[in-house]
């Protein structure tokens, strides 16, 4: 997963602050590095590195960066390794100019894609399928000569997850796949028009959301205003259903649906689905929040604030020991004894992926004097990876891929556990056209390609 956010202005005002803006209120969909590349109809000019959006852009750096046309990615890494040359956006150089590129979502024939570029002689310089993207962009404008053209050829090409910035030095195109697997709306204030991965990001900047981009369509804004075209006119629509349990912030919107109603929704339905007698109800913050409440109202079990998370942990520790990987679990959330002391607790979380979190939480809340743990979640058991973009570990590693509900709860300490089931899950959403593959094993693409992890 990442977040991609872009401007194009009218007025011919510089975007860079406000890049960092959109791109700071898409922080939770990437935290391992940034960047932005501002165009000012002459050339591209850019900055990334690894680090948070606030890490990376210190104030000189942002002062150096002048265009009215700009994109900026925020980077979780799935595939590529860790480093600058993996950060987006990514730029090259060629005799047409220059091209930046910010993806979301992931190619799963990217591979293949490569190598047929390399046997033509191309020289890679980065792991990230942007670059492959760049590349087959710029060899479909030579022999085209029709930006459109060369855009939709390439993108017939591209099997997988990819919500798409592409910055000309004279234009923004945006484009979402086929199957709209990761979200993308577009915003506007009069002046300027904005594309961002979610509208959390346009409400930030106090910009009117205008739509969502539909899948398989490319948005061209440039001077003349804003061209829409579509590249697959046959698509089945499978939009991430994670987007809405775990992903986006719940303030968002996707396709005309609330994040956070869903989450109340799936809550609510929780309640029904897997009632118990219990004495409070406390989220795991803060992801478990929405469907706590949801919980709490449907079942009348009063809700409590029982587990406190640090504001400052905004990152995952990366800690060597299982002695400090325990201890990081600490340092981000504390049990509050006097709620849980002889309590049964009810405890609601978004998901379960390898149930290690859960498992060091409970026994956490345990040590504190809880009487009974009841594990709440809003997401399905997850039995299959996921080759879209959201890390979601090997199939060996996800605790539900082969256990029961009765060996999971024993797992991680619970009295009893219950997920969401899919027709729940469905309803809360109110749409079906969503990708299920994580619940099912059924997956809306091909899935049979080489792949290779962090080359
Ligand atoms: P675990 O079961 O230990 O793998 O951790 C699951 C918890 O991590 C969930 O409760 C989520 O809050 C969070 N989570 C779920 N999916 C992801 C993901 N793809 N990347 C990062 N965190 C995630």
């Amino acid at each position: 997963m990442c977040g991609i956010f872009g401007i194009y202005s009218y007025e011919k005002e510089n975007v860079t602050k406000k890049i960092y803006y959109g791109l700071f209120a898409l922080q939770h969909r990437g935290q391992e590095g940034a960047g932005i590349a501002v165009s000012d109809g002459k050339g591209i000019n850019f900055y990334k590195n690894i680090g948070l959006v606030t890490e990376v852009f210190k104030k000189d750096i942002l002062q150096n960066l002048f265009g009215y046309i700009g994109i900026g990615h925020v980077r979780y890494s799935t595939t590529g390794i860790k480093s600058v040359e993996n950060c987006q956006p990514f730029v090259v150089k060629s005799s047409l100019g220059q091209i930046a590129i910010a993806h979301n979502g992931d190619i799963l024939n990217s591979e293949e894609l490569r190598l047929e570029l390399e046997k033509k002689g191309h020289i890679f310089t980065s792991t990230t399928d942007s670059e492959i993207i760049a590349q087959l962009l710029i060899r479909e404008i030579i022999k085209t000569n029709d930006r459109i053209e060369a855009i939709k050829n390439v993108l017939n090409k591209l099997v997988g997850a990819y919500s798409l910035l592409i910055l000309f030095e004279d234009c923004l195109i945006a484009v979402r796949d086929e199957h709209g697997f990761k979200p993308l709306c577009i915003g506007e204030d009069g002046e300027n028009i904005y594309i961002s991965s979610e509208d959390c990001a346009l409400t930030t900047l106090d910009v009117s959301f205008l739509r969502d981009v539909k899948p398989g369509e490319i948005v061209v804004i440039n001077n003349d205003g804003m061209e829409s075209y579509t590249f697959k006119k046959k698509n089945k629509v499978s939009t991430c259903m994670f987007e809405y349990i775990y992903f986006a912030r719940p303030d968002s919107t996707i396709d005309g649906i609330s994040v956070y109603k869903v989450r109340k929704e799936v809550g609510r339905r929780l309640a029904k689905e897997h009632p118990v007698e219990a004495d409070i109800i406390s989220p795991i913050p803060d992801s478990g929040n929405a469907f706590a409440i949801g919980y709490s109202e449907e079942s009348k079990i009063p809700y409590y604030e029982a587990l406190i998370k640090n504001k400052y942990t905004g990152r995952t520790f990366i800690l060597p020991s299982q002695n400090e990987r325990e201890l990081a679990v600490r340092l981000k959330l504390s049990p509050v004894r006097s709620l849980l002391e002889n309590k049964r607790v009810v405890l609601v979380d978004d998901s379960i992926v390898r149930g290690t979190t859960s498992k060091r939480i409970v026994n956490m809340v345990k040590k504190v004097g809880a009487k009974e743990v009841h594990l709440r979640v809003g997401c399905p058991k997850i039995i299959s990876p996921c080759y879209y973009g959201i890390d979601m570990a090997t199939k060996e590693e996800l605790i539900a891929h082969k256990k029961c509900i009765m060996e999971i709860a024993k797992i991680i300490g619970v009295e009893s556990l219950g997920y969401i089931s899919i027709e729940g899950l469905l309803k809360a959403i109110g749409r079906k056209d969503l990708c299920l593959a994580c619940l099912t094993g059924e997956y809306p693409t091909d899935i049979n390609f080489i792949k290779v992890q962090n080359r």
